[in-house]
């Protein structure tokens, strides 16, 4: 039996689109589902969207996703290297071997294409003359029928070209797809499609053919906007006698509008999640089930648990909804599972950027912190929000209405002052005391609950609810408590 081969083929524009993760993932699942091999190609022939360092950020974001190719470039160290028996992976290196001319000159002598010396103002005025009769406007063939003799004067006349598909007139092409079943197009209703442009680059449509076939690719899995352009592919593979992988295209993923998500619907970009602290292991999870399902109901799977279960049959026919809320939830369920440490190690530079933390603050205090917020935090980046109250000095404590309203009376002034005077007593806190002095507090005043616990909060942390309070004291330690128990004092009224 072939092996399974599969290609993630991106044109590096900078930044993947949580779509594109998605397709690269659903590609490397039933690889890896297979034994098979999963395949990095980079598509880079449109020189006019040529992007500086997109590759490496490409590839930066594949290693954090942890889709680790079996073929194609990789990153090692502070270079790009390739692995694999079918290199180059990178289009414009194949191009600069020739390797697509040679394809496209098979294809003129076979009579499956040709040159076409149209300038661009002849082509404009073709497409108005077909829009303003209603028509779609496309290629009207002026260039298919010329004669051996015409081509190569054109040639020697060191004019300007492009080498087009011949397409049969009126014939119908039909391709599977895995989730959508068969599809039929008329030849009528594509264009003569250019195959190698005026620069010499191949078009992604002809590149695509020719490096699938050579790669030994055996599925294309792919976002659906590619399924009009597959009919061409087809022929192509018809044309050479190639054998035809099998098509799987994906439904779009959608914002919460129901349209493509996008910039202007939520964060499109895998490197903003990124940014802002999701774990690869939940973004990668989340992704899995835009589109796909699993059998039972289970829904945080690992990665060995989806690559189990993951097959062609249970990809939906219509688009997946992007839901930012659940993947919150779920990003938020992995970070549970962390171990202190490592919530310590993935919250530290968020709060250092925000100010909140340098290199001298003590590390128990962050331990004290993740442990105390662990399971309230959905991604990374929230974490200054949250914690701000831990780490900022007394005089920056932001105190809100209810906790204001809290301090106002005498009695509660009295609580605080009570704090103060335990605090005070002690050269440092520990666990004892402040685990302890809160139900002292009770004892000594005679009053519990919310008539206890309001102002004293209120008054070390600016607010009236809050996790554990005898670590919160730890985590400020015994002067910035005294200091913040001063600062309350101003909301007496
Ligand atoms: N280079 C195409 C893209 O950017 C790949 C399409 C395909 O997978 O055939 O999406």
């Amino acid at each position: 039996m072939t092996q399974v081969k599969l290609r993630f083929a991106p044109s590096p524009t900078g930044y993947l689109h949580i779509g594109g993760l998605r397709t690269a993932l659903f590609n490397y699942l039933y690889a890896r589902h297979h034994g098979g091999h999963f395949i990095l190609r980079i598509e880079d022939t449109d020189r006019t969207r040529y992007v500086p360092d997109a590759l490496e950020n490409l590839l930066r974001v594949l290693q954090w996703a942890g889709l680790e190719n079996d073929e194609g470039p990789v990153l090692g160290g502070a270079s790009i290297t390739e692995k694999g028996e079918n290199g180059p992976y990178i289009q414009s290196h194949r191009h600069e071997q020739g390797l697509y001319r040679h394809y496209a000159e098979q294809l003129i002598h076979q009579g499956q294409a040709y040159y076409c010396f149209c300038t661009k103002e002849r082509l404009d005025e073709v497409r108005d003359a077909m829009k303003s009769r209603g028509e779609t406007p496309r290629y009207d063939g002026h260039c298919r029928n010329l004669s051996p003799e015409e081509v190569k004067r054109h040639l020697e006349a060191g004019e300007e070209y492009v080498i087009r598909m011949k397409l049969p007139r009126d014939t119908n092409v039909t391709f599977h797809d895995a989730i959508k079943g068969d599809i039929t197009f008329n030849t009528d209703e594509l264009d003569d499609q250019v195959l190698i442009k005026s620069d010499g680059y191949p078009t992604y449509h002809f590149a695509v053919v020719v490096d699938d076939h050579l790669m030994g690719v055996t599925h294309i899995v792919r976002g659906e906007e590619w399924i009009s352009s597959t009919p061409k592919h087809v022929l192509l593979y018809q044309n050479f006698g190639w054998e035809q992988p099998m098509y799987v295209h994906l439904p779009t993923v959608l914002g919460e509008d129901h349209k493509k998500l996008s910039k202007r619907n939520g964060d499109a970009a895998v490197e903003q999640y990124i940014e802002k602290g999701y774990l690869p292991e939940a973004l990668i999870n989340y992704i899995a089930l835009l589109g796909w399902s699993p059998k039972g109901n289970e829904e945080i799977l690992s990665r060995e648990e989806l690559i189990k279960a993951f097959d062609f049959d249970r990809i939906s026919s219509t688009g997946g909804i992007f839901d930012i809320k659940k993947l919150n939830w779920m990003n938020g369920e992995y970070i549970k599972k962390l171990s202190v440490e490592k919530v310590v190690e993935a919250m530290r530079p968020f709060l250092e950027q925000a100010g909140l933390v340098d290199a001298s603050t003590d590390e128990e205090r962050l331990r004290l912190a993740a442990e105390l917020y662990q399971n309230r935090i959905e991604y990374f980046a929230e974490v200054p929000d949250i914690m701000r109250h831990l780490f900022v000095d007394a005089k920056d404590v932001v105190y809100d209405d209810e906790a204001k309203e809290a301090l106002a009376t005498s009695e509660a002034q009295e609580l605080a002052t009570c704090l103060a005077e335990k605090v005070k007593a002690q050269d440092a806190l520990t666990p004892e005391f402040t685990n302890g002095v809160v139900k002292e507090i009770q004892k000594e005043k005679g009053i519990k609950g919310k008539a206890l616990w309001f102002p004293i909060r209120a008054a070390v942390v600016g607010s009236t609810s809050g996790p554990d309070f005898g670590k919160t004291l730890l985590i400020l330690g015994r002067d910035e408590v005294l200091r913040r128990l001063e600062v309350a004092k101003k909301f007496a009224k």
